[in-house]
């Protein structure tokens, strides 16, 4: 059962939680939002959190933790080696995923490094449904090549699939026969697949994966950071899973994967993140790498504070009411923006809202970074601070050449229960008016271009003086209000 309720016809998702900490936000006004982009180069990474309203940059990090998690953390056991802490937190793992062996990591990309270094061969490849940016780096530093197998609807911007993020399992056993299964290092699974929008795979789709996987003895790694999502849409959309808890269907998913990874930034609510394995051996082969990029095998770089959360947290992931928050407030949006006319990424994913710059400023080509546009637009007239995801997320190539992105998104994403439903009512309200607003926006210039990572740190400008006309337009319709 759902939390979504109905009322007079229209549906909504309703909170199953209270909120009994608050952080008071500023709305400055849109002169000063202006004044504050501009700053920032016109890149809403370089934006300083007190001049932003909704930070909806992403959910890392930042989601909201409970009581219980809170309480938790008192009871954290400082030691460096042998802490209960560690011993609690491994247990816990333990009887979630069914699995014997667990090696702590500081963040998500940090596993990413021991798994690639262990398992990746140089000249072999790693077939995934996709692929996610540190996790890609980590198997290319390591000789390895990615292969995204991903099914043809997982790339369509509207689709009615309600698994876009499942492997084709077909072109994968093509794929190993024809490499043959020694050039495989490993099959990669990533639940709530993250740069196609938040899309889940289906349970039936992991089985069929790890059917493969068996039969050509090639481990299967499930990258289980945005698990909580796939995991409700599971319970919501899959047919085949009716009637099984949430507990049930990770113990499925466990049991269907020879090491699964994690970012504690997202599963769990807190701060860290993980390494379980299946088989003795290469648990003892990953080992060693831990005290030397992490710390001791009993924190792995994480707070005994945050390993406590974490441990609760992954206890309330199986509570239906405690996940469906992120996703049923995605859905909400995503339908309403879509209402508007407005073009966003479809079916609804977990993550965030994924809104299609490249139809919302189709007047702007490619090569201006519409998606970049759009995030400092909204940032102007909103001081909801989305994420690029398109063209300037991209690198060129060695020739200096710059590939066009195959989206252009701006990602809005949810931080799992942060805010409340008037708050999302407030960015749609203003991405519809942006919407109605929208030949207004212009194009974008580099001021200056990093050679590594350029969306984090580079600096724009606009190629006209729109944003001066979107200041103007918004006077003209809202007054004096922020
Ligand atoms: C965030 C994320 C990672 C990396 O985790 P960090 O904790 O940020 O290092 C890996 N995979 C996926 C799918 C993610 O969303």
């Amino acid at each position: 059962m759902s939390n979504v309720r109905f009322f007079g016809g229209q549906q909504f998702p309703l909170e199953m939680h209270k909120v009994r900490i608050i952080q008071k936000l500023n709305l400055h006004p849109i002169e000063k939002r202006l004044e504050a982009i501009m700053g920032a180069g016109y890149n809403t990474f370089l934006l300083r959190n007190e001049d932003v309203f909704l930070d909806m940059l992403t959910d890392s990090g930042v989601n909201a933790m409970s009581q219980e998690q809170q309480a938790a953390m008192f009871r954290a056991d400082d030691a460096y080696a042998g802490s209960a802490t560690y011993e609690r937190l491994h247990a816990k793992l333990t009887e979630l995923f069914g699995m014997e062996y667990f090696l702590p990591a500081h963040q998500g990309r940090a596993a990413e490094n021991i798994i690639s270094r262990v398992l990746v061969r140089e000249g072999t490849y790693v077939p995934m449904n996709y692929h996610f940016t540190t996790s890609k780096q980590h198997i290319v530093e390591n000789g390895g090549e990615v292969v995204e197998l991903i099914r043809p609807e997982g790339l369509d911007v509207v689709s009615d699939e309600p698994f876009k993020g499942n492997i084709d399992v077909p072109r994968l056993r093509a794929f190993i026969e024809e490499k043959t299964p020694k050039k495989v290092s490993y099959v990669r699974m990533e639940a709530g697949t993250n740069l196609i929008g938040g899309q889940p795979f289906s349970l039936q789709n992991l089985r069929e994966t790890y059917q493969i996987c068996k039969e050509f003895q090639i481990p299967l790694v499930l990258d289980a950071s945005l698990l909580a999502d796939n995991l409700y849409f599971i319970h919501e959309r899959e047919e085949d899973a009716s009637g099984m808890t949430v507990r049930q269907i990770t113990a499925e998913m466990a049991a269907n994967a020879d090491i699964i990874y994690f970012s504690a930034r997202k599963l769990g609510f807190g701060r860290g993140g993980g390494i379980l394995i299946r088989e003795e051996e290469t648990y003892k082969n990953m080992r060693g790498l831990i005290p030397m990029f992490e710390g001791f095998l009993t924190y792995g770089g994480m707070s005994v504070r945050e390993m406590e959360a974490i441990t609760v947290g992954l206890d309330e992931t199986m509570d239906i009411d405690m996940i469906d928050q992120g996703p049923q407030f995605i859905e909400y949006m995503v339908r309403e923006l879509d209402n508007r006319g407005i073009p966003v990424i479809k079916p609804a994913g977990g993550l965030g809202a994924h809104v299609d710059a490249m139809r919302f400023v189709d007047h702007i080509p490619q090569s201006e970074y519409p998606a970049g546009a759009l995030a400092a637009a909204l940032y102007i007239a909103s001081g909801v601070r989305g994420m690029e995801r398109g063209t300037m997320s991209e690198a060129r190539d060695a020739e200096g050449v710059e590939p066009l992105a195959d989206m252009e998104l701006v990602r809005l994403a949810m931080p799992r229960r942060v805010f409340t439903l008037s708050q999302v009512n407030y960015a749609i309200d203003r991405l519809d008016w942006l919407y109605q607003n929208r030949r207004h926006i212009g194009g974008m210039e580099w001021e200056e271009e990093p050679e590594i990572l350029r969306f984090f740190y580079g600096r724009l400008r606009p190629k006209t003086d729109w944003p001066n006309t979107i200041v103007k337009r918004f006077r003209a319709d809202f007054g004096d209000s922020l």
